[in-house]
């Protein structure tokens, strides 16, 4: 499990190894083909800064080399803000006095429909809060079997969930999970999540490893960028996508760097702000590190850094997303989780990317992939 080899990195020596890299170091990893960790942390280090026109030209060649110039377009789908958990940025959390929504069966139909109203998505993302009583895996079953319907690529982002659950939960119709991790930081994660089955660390982090066995055929990681150095908890993620690279080597992977921003939230205001230009820095990073990795931006950013970072290395956008429960249809005006950044129509963002000569494509899976898949590298 991924928990027994992070205990072995130290998180203050990489940190100090981060910003202790030199020119020579950043020019050692752009010169390379294939990059290390130890490269990614020259990448992402001060050091590297002045070369980030030359980082953005090697990431999009890397990125047009391997995806053309497509980006997938996906909507995520809030089912639920009901939540045990009990982190300390997010609104939705136990004890915040709010109404609560779990939808209902007929009530997911009418959002599935209401989005395709929108434009012709087959990518969804059903997102809940943490309530396995109220939402647990036979709710999330009976939400899969119905999006079947309407979508063909359907990922969660949920709990985790036990080895059996998500092999369950395949059967009816999951083709990946998307969790964050959140912070790396072990020492400091329980300041943000003090309660609840999200303050348990490692079944956390090893929830990637469950979907690894479990035959996920996508998993999504991230680190939400505002809780520590985002230097070093980027580089943890980076251990760990090699990790799962090496032993589950079937599975696609997805990256996602959320930032917090300071305004956003009226109870947490974030301990570090990454700025534009370092959220460029790091994309160009982590595609020179890792040429086949999805990187997906949401509508956290705005639709300036969605634009110009979609001819250089992000190849996953979500477009006109509603981040409470129902937004779509039922519920138009319900609490949202975050507020989003880039507030344009699925069809304005369609439109742009076209312009910006990108092939945006609402379709990128189709669920007879995985038939072959399955049968042909048997
Ligand atoms: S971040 Fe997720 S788990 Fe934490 S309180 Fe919010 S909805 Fe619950």
């Amino acid at each position: 499990m991924f928990s027994e080899v992070l205990e072995k990195i130290s998180w203050d020596d990489t940190t100090n190894r981060i910003y202790a890299k030199t020119d020579a170091d950043v020019r050692r990893a752009l010169g390379k083909e294939h990059c290390d960790v130890e490269d990614f942390m020259a990448l992402i280090s001060p050091a590297a800064e002045p070369y980030l026109e030359q980082m953005a030209a090697l990431s999009r060649r890397y990125t047009e080399e391997r995806f053309g110039k497509t980006i997938s377009l996906f909507i995520p789908l809030y089912l639920t803000n009901s939540c045990t958990n009990s982190c300390v940025y997010c609104g939705f959390h136990i004890s915040n006095p709010m109404p609560r929504t779990i939808l209902t069966p007929a009530q997911m139909e009418d959002e599935y429909r209401a989005i395709k109203q929108l434009g012709p998505f087959e990518n969804i993302l059903l997102v809940t809060g943490e309530n396995p009583a109220k939402a647990g895996v036979p709710y999330l079953a009976e939400a899969l079997d119905l999006a079947k319907r309407y979508f063909d690529n359907i990922k969660i982002e949920v709990m985790p969930l036990a080895t059996e659950e998500y092999a369950e939960l395949v059967k009816h119709g999951l083709n990946g999970v998307v969790c964050f991790q959140e912070t790396y930081n072990k020492a400091r994660y329980n300041v943000y999540h003090p309660r609840g089955m999200k303050s348990k660390f490692e079944w956390r982090l090893n929830g990637f490893d469950r979907m690894g066995e479990a035959g996920v055929h996508s998993i999504g990681m991230g680190v939400l960028i505002g809780l520590e150095d985002w230097r070093t908890d980027v580089t943890m993620m980076a251990h760990h996508l090699r990790y799962m690279q090496r032993k589950y080597w079937r599975t696609r992977y997805s990256v996602n760097f959320p930032r917090m921003r300071p305004a956003e939230n009226d109870g947490f205001q974030p301990n570090v702000v990454m700025s534009d230009s370092e959220l460029a820095q790091l994309t160009f990073a982590m595609r020179i590190f890792d040429h086949d990795v999805d990187i997906s931006y949401s509508t956290r950013e705005t639709p300036y850094i969605r634009d110009n970072m979609a001819t250089l290395g992000v190849t996953t956008m979500s477009a006109e997303s509603k981040t409470d429960p129902g937004g779509y249809c039922t519920y138009p005006q319900a609490l949202e989780q975050f507020h989003v950044s880039d507030e344009r129509t699925a069809v304005e963002v369609f439109n742009r990317l076209r312009e910006l000569g990108r092939e945006p494509v609402w379709k990128d899976w189709d669920a007879s992939f995985d038939f072959y898949r399955k049968n042909l590298t048997k």
